[in-house]
């Protein structure tokens, strides 16, 4: 390295001074009101400019295939019985702290 070629660290800093990044950018649609990202088409509604550019139902038609219905949605008492087992779970570490706060 020749000594012409050194930069000081202020030369440095000053050519870093423009690499910070800046977050994503975000703005309401136009046409739904919903947060969209910017020079982005709505992910609701699919529209870009106020002008139609996705079809979001068929989209949603690939989807709604796609999931499974949850175990827990067939059998809704079945979802009686898991919220009942996590209402006990809760009441046992409830009175455990207290216990270990009456032992203290
Ligand atoms: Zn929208």
């Amino acid at each position: 390295m020749v000594n012409h070629m050194r930069h000081t660290h202020s030369q440095s800093a000053e050519r870093r001074s423009h690499h910070a990044l800046v977050g994503v950018r975000i703005t309401l649609c136009e046409s739904c009101g919903l947060p969209k990202m910017n020079h982005r088409a709505c992910t609701n509604c699919g529209k870009y400019n106020k002008r139609e550019v996705l079809n979001v139902y068929k989209e949603l038609d690939k989807k709604t295939k796609k999931t499974k219905v949850p175990s827990t949605a067939k059998e809704p008492d079945k979802i009686e019985k898991v919220a009942k087992v996590k209402e006990k779970k809760v009441e046992e570490v409830k009175s455990e702290k207290r216990v270990e706060k009456k032992g203290k």
